[in-house]
């Protein structure tokens, strides 16, 4: 491990942006996690370097965005995490006739980049305003909500493969589907996202965001330290919202005030669990196990995490 940080640092020339035994709690929304061997907030030009020097050395890595959609053990993560963030954030407009393309780095938060589509006067990210994600975690998750999702606008991306080699996509070739995309199968790191929205009033585009914060506020643990939905909705409807939310079987299963330790299914919607103080992991994680257990049990259905879970538990 001394031999690859030497070389790490040498890499990237910001001391702050390697670190050792970081906690991942600093780096999830859920406010859990032990500690990553090494961190590295990298930067675009740093990429291929970076990934050549940790497939010569066979050194495994994990990557991460904004942690908004993570479940990392108690235990930690074994090896390098790179995280896209800060580093990589740049969001530029690009205008177009009635149309204009927002090119986002991919470590850029979408909430950011969804302002800026509302102050240039661009539809199609209200849905994203609230959605803690970086655009490459969202577009690797097709992240959406209220009837929306990243694959309405998303025209092309780019990414790195492990080798540090450019690919682009076409939108055609992203492969998104419901909170999937390609990128879930080819381990690849997504640098960036071309984004295609059209023009209309800054006042509409202003107050379908508003509509869609308050009925988010209404309805979700706004707030409480969470990952999103737990839990993949189910069935083969051709919309999100034509699928079965997982809330209605985590209440038909009497898990609706379900705890263990410090993490609770939320009194506010059950399709979240949230840590409620101090939840380890470990809680989180044991919780998740019992509602899929009593779900099973009691619905014969089996519900599938939407969190993406890290580490040994
Ligand atoms: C309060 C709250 C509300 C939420 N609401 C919604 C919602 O309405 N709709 C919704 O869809 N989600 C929602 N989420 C979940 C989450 O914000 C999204 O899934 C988001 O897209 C994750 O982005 P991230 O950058 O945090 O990714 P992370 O959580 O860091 O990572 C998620 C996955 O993406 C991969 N990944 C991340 N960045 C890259 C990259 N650059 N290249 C390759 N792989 C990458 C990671 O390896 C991991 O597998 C919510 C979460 C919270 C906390």
């Amino acid at each position: 491990m001394e031999r690859v940080l030497k070389a790490l640092r040498q890499i990237v020339g910001t001391d702050q942006a390697i670190r050792v035994d970081e906690p991942m709690s600093r780096h999830t929304t859920f406010g859990v996690g032990g500690p990553a061997d090494i961190f590295i907030d990298a930067a675009a030009d740093e990429l291929k370097d970076i990934l050549n020097l940790l497939s010569e050395e066979k050194f495994p890595f994990t990557v991460i965005g904004n942690g908004s959609n993570l479940l990392v053990s108690d235990k930690g993560i074994r090896g390098a995490v790179i995280c896209i963030g800060k580093r990589m954030s740049g969001i530029e407009v690009r205008d177009g006739d009635g149309v204009a393309d927002i090119s986002a780095a991919s470590g850029a938060l979408l909430p950011i980049v969804a302002r800026r589509a509302c102050e240039n006067g661009l539809t199609g990210l209200e849905f994203a305003t609230q959605i803690p994600g970086t655009i490459g975690g969202a577009v690797y998750m097709n992240a959406g909500a209220f009837g929306g999702d990243m694959s309405d606008s998303v025209v092309s991306v780019t990414a790195v493969d492990m080798n540090g080699t450019e690919k682009k996509y076409t939108a055609d070739q992203i492969g998104f589907d419901y909170r999937t995309s390609i990128f879930s199968k080819n381990k690849e790191i997504i640098t960036g996202a071309v984004l295609h929205l059209r023009r209309d009033d800054p006042e509409q585009i202003k107050a379908r965001a508003a509509a869609i914060r308050e009925k988010r506020e209404k309805s979700q643990p706004v707030g409480k330290r969470s990952a999103g939905s737990t839990f993949r909705k189910l069935g083969d409807g051709d919309t999100p919202e034509a699928m079965t939310p997982a809330w209605k079987l985590v209440q038909e299963a009497g898990m609706g005030d379900a705890r263990v330790g410090g993490a609770c299914v939320s009194p506010k919607h059950s399709g979240f669990v949230i840590n409620d103080g101090e939840a380890t992991a470990s809680d989180i994680y044991n919780l998740i196990s019992q509602i899929i257990e009593q779900v099973k049990l009691k619905t014969g259905v089996t519900l599938e995490p939407e969190v993406k879970i890290i580490g040994t538990f």
